[in-house]
C-alpha cells in the first residue's frame, strides 16, 4: 500500500498514534491512520461496539408482534445454516460421528419446547424476541442443571451454545438495522464479515483502531469500494455516534469537528475525485501501454470469491495473485478437502478465462494463522510459505490436485511463496508430477503442462535469480516480504513503519537484477506486492522492464493512465536515476516532478493532481 505523504520517522515512531491529540474538543483535529481504501467520506458517526449488547426487556406495541416472530424466524434460519455448516467441515475433518453435538443443537433449534415456546413468550407477554430468547431457554438450562448428572449438564452447555447463537443472530439483525446507510463506520476492529454486511446497507466508509494495509478488513474494503483508514489506534475514543467526521482514504487520515471552510474543501476534493474515478474507468476496454507502444499486462491481486466481478469492472487480464491462504483462512482453516478446493478454484478459473489464474499455494506462517499450534520467536524468518508446505504434504497434496482439476477448465500457474532454495522447487515439482500422475491414473483429463513460478520476497533469491529463473517457469516478485527482509523492517510493526522504504533503491537495484535473470532465461516476470500500487513506482517499473503488474482491482485503471502517459525510454532513464539514488527522498522528489509534469491526475493520486491540499 503507497503510505500518504507525509509520514515522518517521528510521526509513526510513536507508541500509539494519535496519542497526543486532545480528547473530544470543540475544534477541529485531525487523526492520522493508514488510508487502505481510497475515496472520501463525510458523514456522522456510527460507532460500532460489537460486544457491548445486553439483553433487554423491550414491550411490544400488539402490531409489532408479527414482526418480531419474524425476526426470531430469520435468526433461527440462519443459526440453521451456521450448524449445517459447521456440521460438513466438521464430518469432514474429524469423522462422522464427530458432528453429533452440533446435530443436537441443530434439533434443539426447531425443538417444539423451545421454538414454540419461545414464540409463545413473544405472543403473550408482547416482548422481543432477544428476551423470550433468553427467558424461556435460561429455565430449560437450569433444570437440566439441575438434573446433577454429566450427562445434563453437557445438554446444558449445549443449550447455551444455541441461545447465544439466535441472540447474535437477533443482535446482529439490530444492530444492522441501527446504522444510519449514510454514516461512517468506527469501530475498534471489524471482520472482512462486518465490512460485506456494512457495504450492502451502504455506509459511507470506515475507520478502526486496528488493522492495517493487508489485513482482511482493508483488502475487503478496497473490494467493495468502501473507503477506509485503518491503524488510528484510538479513534474510538474521539468520536461519539452522530459526530460530524471526514474520512480521506487517500491521505489516511479522519477529520473531527471539521470547520464549515474545510468541509467545503473537502466537497470540491470528494467531487474531484469522483470525476477522476470515472475519468480512470474510461481508459478500461484501453491496453496498457506506453506512447512508444511498450505494452504490460495488468492483472488482480485476489482473496475472496465477492471481488471476482471487479476484475471485468477495473479491467484485468487475469489473476496475477490469488492468496489461497486468505480464502480458506477466512473459513477457519486451510485444511479443506481436495473436492472443496476444487470447486472453489474451477470457479475462479471459468470466471477469469481466457485470462490466467495464478494460484499461490497456502502461505502459511509469518503473521498468517498455522494450521497446527505453533509458536515462534520470529516467525518471519521461521516455518513460512513453502517450508511449511513441503513439511506438511497432507496440506499440499489436496491443494496440488486441487489446482490441476480446476486447470483442465481454463489457464492456470502455481506460484510459490518464500522460496529460499532450488531444493524447494525441485521438491516442489515432484509433488506435482506425482498429482499430475495420480489423477491421470484415476481418469482426469488434465490439460498440457502447469506453469510453475516462484515469488522473489527473499534477498538471497534476488541475488541469485539467474539460477532460480533456470527453474521456474515465471517470476513474480513480492515486494511486500522483499522490502521487509532487505531493510530489516518489520512490514506489521507499526513503530518502525516509518522506514519501511517501498521505493528503497536498494530494493529497486534488487528487482532490476531479478527482472534482467528472468528475461536472461526467457520467463516472464512479474511484480505483485502493494508497491505496483505506489503511483511514483509506476514509470520505475516500466522502466526495469516489469512485463506484469498484479494489484487490487481497484488500482488498475490509475496504473493504466500513468502507463499511458509514458514513453518506454523515460521510463528506462527514471529507472536509472532510482538505482543510483543516495535516498528514498530523492526518488520522490524526482517522481513527483515527473508526473506533475505528465500530468498524470489518476484519481487515487489525487493529491499531485490537487496540490492546493483540497
Ligand atoms: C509480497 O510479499 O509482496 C506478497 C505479494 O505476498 P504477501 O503480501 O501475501 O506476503
Ligand atoms: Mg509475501
Amino acid at each position: 500500500m503507497h503510505r500518504p505523504e507525509g509520514d515522518t520517522v517521528s510521526e509513526m515512531a510513536a507508541p500509539r498514534r494519535n496519542e497526543g491529540v486532545a480528547q473530544r474538543s470543540d475544534e477541529e483535529y485531525v487523526l492520522e491512520g493508514i488510508g487502505v481504501s481510497p475515496g472520501i467520506a463525510i458523514g456522522p458517526v456510527y460507532l460500532y461496539a460489537r460486544d457491548a449488547y445486553e439483553v433487554e426487556k423491550r414491550r411490544l406495541a400488539e402490531e409489532e408482534v408479527a414482526e418480531e416472530l419474524e425476526r426470531f424466524e430469520r435468526a433461527v434460519a440462519r443459526a440453521e445454516r451456521d450448524l449445517n455448516k459447521i456440521i460438513l467441515v466438521t464430518r469432514e475433518k474429524l469423522g462422522e460421528h464427530s458432528a453429533d453435538i452440533f446435530e443436537a443443537q441443530l434439533l434443539m433449534l426447531r425443538d417444539e419446547a423451545l421454538y414454540g415456546a419461545v414464540r409463545r413468550f413473544i405472543e403473550e407477554k408482547r416482548c422481543n424476541a432477544d428476551y423470550a430468547v433468553k427467558v424461556v431457554i435460561d429455565k430449560y438450562r437450569r433444570q437440566l442443571e439441575a438434573g446433577g448428572t454429566e450427562y445434563l449438564r453437557e445438554r446444558a452447555n449445549d443449550l447455551l451454545d444455541v441461545q447465544e447463537r439466535i441472540i447474535r443472530h437477533l443482535r446482529r439483525g439490530k444492530l444492522l438495522s441501527a446504522i444510519d446507510p449514510a454514516s461512517i463506520v468506527v469501530a475498534e476492529n471489524l471482520t472482512a464479515a462486518d465490512v460485506v454486511l456494512f457495504s450492502r446497507r451502504g455506509i459511507l466508509g470506515c475507520a478502526l483502531d486496528y488493522g492495517g494495509p493487508t489485513s482482511h478488513v482493508s483488502i475487503m474494503a478496497r473490494a467493495l469500494g468502501v473507503p477506509a483508514v485503518v491503524s488510528m489506534h484510538s479513534v474510538t475514543e474521539h468520536v461519539r455516534t452522530g459526530d460530524l467526521i471526514i474520512l480521506d482514504g487517500i491521505r489516511g487520515r479522519v477529520i473531527v469537528n471539521p470547520s464549515g471552510e474545510t468541509l467545503e474543501a473537502y466537497r470540491t476534493r470528494q467531487e474531484r475525485y469522483q470525476r477522476l474515478l470515472q475519468e480512470d474507468k474510461q481508459l478500461v476496454p484501453l491496453p496498457a501501454e506506453t506512447l512508444d507502444g511498450h505494452r504490460v499486462a495488468l492483472l488482480a491481486n485476489l482473496e475472496f470469491y465477492e471481488e471476482l466481478p471487479l476484475l471485468q469492472e477495473y479491467g484485468a487480464e487475469g489473476i496475477g495473485l490469488f492468496r489461497t491462504e486468505i480464502l480458506f483462512l477466512v473459513r477457519g482453516s486451510v485444511e479443506i478437502s481436495e473436492d472443496t478446493q476444487y470447486e472453489v478454484y474451477r470457479k475462479v478459473v471459468e470466471a477469469v478465462r481466457p485470462g490466467v489464474t495464478t494460484f499461490r499455494v497456502f502461505d502459511l506462517g509469518g503473521d498468517k494463522l498455522l494450521p497446527m499450534a505453533h509458536r515462534e520467536h520470529n516467525p518471519f524468518l521461521g516455518w513460512r510459505g513453502i517450508r511449511v508446505l513441503l513439511d506438511r504434504p497432507e496440506l499440499l497434496r489436496p491443494q496440488v490436485r486441487a489446482i490441476l482439476r480446476a486447470g483442465a477448465h481454463g489457464p492456470v500457474r502455481i506460484l510459490l511463496p518464500m522460496v529460499t532454495a532450488l531444493s524447494e522447487v525441485r521438491r516442489f515439482r515432484a509433488h506435482l508430477r506425482e498429482a499430475a500422475d495420480s489423477l491421470r491414473a484415476e481418469g482426469h483429463d488434465l490439460d498440457g503442462e502447469v506453469p510453475v513460478g516462484i515469488m522473489i520476497e527473499v534477498p538471497s533469491v534476488a541475488m541469485q535469480a539467474d539460477l532460480f529463473a533456470a527453474e521456474a517457469d515465471f517470476f513474480s516478485i513480492g515486494t511486500n516480504d522483499l522490502t521487509q527482509y532487505v531493510l530489516a523492517v518489520d512490514r506489521g510493526n507499526d513503530l518502525v513503519a516509518g522506514l519501511y522504504a517501498d521505493l528503497h533503491p536498494a530494493v529497486l537495484m534488487l528487482v532490476d537484477r531479478a527482472v534482467k535473470a528472468g528475461h536472461r532465461q526467457g520467463i516472464p516476470v512479474s511484480l505483485c506486492g502493494e508497491l505496483a500500487t505506489n503511483p511514483r513506482a509506476i514509470p520505475i517499473l516500466v522502466g526495469l522492464g516489469l512485463d506484469e503488474l498484479s494489484a487490487s482491482p481497484v488500482y488498475l485503471p490509475g496504473i493504466k493512465r500513468i502507463i499511458r502517459a509514458m514513453k518506454r525510454s523515460e521510463g528506462v532513464a527514471l529507472a536509472r536515476m532510482a538505482m543510483n539514488a543516495a535516498s528514498e527522498e530523492a526518488i520522490r522528489e524526482n517522481l513527483d516532478h515527473w508526473l506533475d509534469e505528465h500530468a498524470c491526475g489518476t484519481a487515487y493520486f489525487l493529491d499531485r493532481a490537487a496540490p492546493s491540499g483540497s
